[in-house]
């Protein structure tokens, strides 16, 4: 196997100068009412609050940023369903970069139109007949363009990372954090920060039930590949887990856990009446999989990580009834 050049957590320090004053640090919220039901104390950090409405963009800004002065002139590319297309798309556009983004045609209308709206280039394929990554690499090789993966990237795991970095320096010591899993980015990330600040924080990585790769992996030592999974949460209808992704998840986890679709419609419920902030179902993974394991936690700090926002009105309402 090819020798991976793994992110540190110094490399999130430098993310998070690099994305510094661009990126918003997003808000922590809380809800009294959460926390007395289940006795703990709970914040959400909340990325639907990021610009594009995801995280992504913390991760894709960083990469763009390191990128050669050539290399920002010729271009980049990006394959992505919605948020990792948004997120390369306005960081290419504040940085002057241009950008091709391959999109599935059947992805959320408000992540399609988003992107449209930053100004990059989008070619659509059909997710369950083509490779995106073959389309992604003809266009690379073809143009000298920049390929940047929404997760399976050292700058951008090191991006990532940055969000468990401003929870944790705004809320000081937790005794657990939840984090949604699709290519495992953000959890990677999340690892390398807390293993560092919170050694002895439990991390867990959560995944929907129909696409629960992540959990096969670590259970298997290896990456387990499989067919699209059928579920709400398109943020996390990956096949299998990042290179880069992987080696550190393996390194520090010892349990991805899974919830339903049914247990992300609860939790975006509860998001809307409590909280009043949308989310979507993506979104919701920490939290239905904290309600899952809250038997567990008394009294307890628990960070929970909301990844987006980005959902078409109709499917929100369509969810919610
Ligand atoms: C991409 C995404 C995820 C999954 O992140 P990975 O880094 O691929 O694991 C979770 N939630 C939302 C909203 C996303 O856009």
């Amino acid at each position: 196997m090819m020798k991976l050049n793994l992110p540190t957590y110094q490399n999130v320090i430098e993310a998070e100068k690099n994305i510094k004053g661009i990126a918003h640090t997003t808000p922590v919220l809380t809800s009294t009412y959460l926390n007395q039901k289940l006795n703990n104390e709970i914040f959400f950090k909340c990325e639907n609050f990021q610009k594009t409405g995801a995280f992504k963009f913390r991760g894709a800004l960083n990469a763009l940023k390191k990128l050669s002065e050539q290399q920002k002139k010729i271009g980049v590319v990006a394959f992505s369903g919605g948020n990792h297309a948004q997120g390369v798309a306005l960081a290419a556009r504040l940085l002057n970069i241009p950008a091709t983004i391959v999109m599935p045609i059947d992805a959320p209308k408000t992540k399609i139109d988003a992107t449209k709206e930053y100004g990059a280039n989008i070619i659509f394929f059909d997710r369950y007949k083509e490779s995106r990554e073959k389309i992604a690499n003809e266009l690379v090789n073809q143009r000298g363009a920049a390929l940047i993966p929404s997760a399976d990237h050292p700058d951008v795991i090191a991006g990532q990372g940055t969000i468990v970095k401003e929870l944790i320096d705004s809320v000081g010591n937790l005794d657990a954090i939840f984090v949604p899993v699709g290519s495992g980015g953000v959890l990677a990330g999340t690892l390398l920060t807390v293993k560092k600040l919170l050694p002895n924080c439990e991390v867990y990585g959560i995944e929907p039930e129909a696409g629960n790769d992540g959990q096969q992996s670590l259970k298997e030592g290896k990456i387990i590949r499989i067919d699209v999974p059928n579920t709400i949460a398109d943020g996390a209808q990956t096949q299998y887990l990042g290179e880069h992704c992987f080696s550190i998840i393996k390194n520090y986890m010892s349990e991805i856990d899974t919830v339903q679709d049914s247990e992300l419609i609860e939790s975006m419920k509860f998001f809307t009446e409590r909280l009043k902030i949308v989310v979507e179902p993506t979104g919701c993974l920490g939290l239905a999989g904290f309600l899952k394991n809250q038997s567990k936690f008394k009294n307890k700090k628990i960070g929970i990580i909301i990844t987006g926002g980005n959902v078409d009105i109709e499917k929100y309402g369509m969810l919610l009834e």
